[in-house]
């Protein structure tokens, strides 16, 4: 299914930071920074780019412009 509409829901997290990476969001800056709390191991740290690592665990974030909705993988 190709067809993305706003309703469109996604399979999992890796499924979108794959997304954010092709449609090369991945290294760009966000609009502004996102401070956000790792919910695997509580580390608070900046969102630079759409694409961001805890320092601590290294879990992988994403936030797909312009909703910057966020979503996490592993
Ligand atoms: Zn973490």
């Amino acid at each position: 299914m190709m067809h993305e509409g706003c309703s469109g829901s996604f399979e999992n997290g890796k499924q979108v930071v794959d997304k954010i990476r092709m449609m090369g969001f991945a290294n760009q800056p966000m609009a502004m920074p996102l401070y956000i709390k790792c919910t695997e191991c509580d580390e608070e740290f900046e969102m630079e780019c759409h694409e961001g690592k805890c320092p601590s665990c290294h879990m992988v974030y994403g936030a797909t412009p312009p909703a910057m909705l966020l979503i996490q993988t592993m």
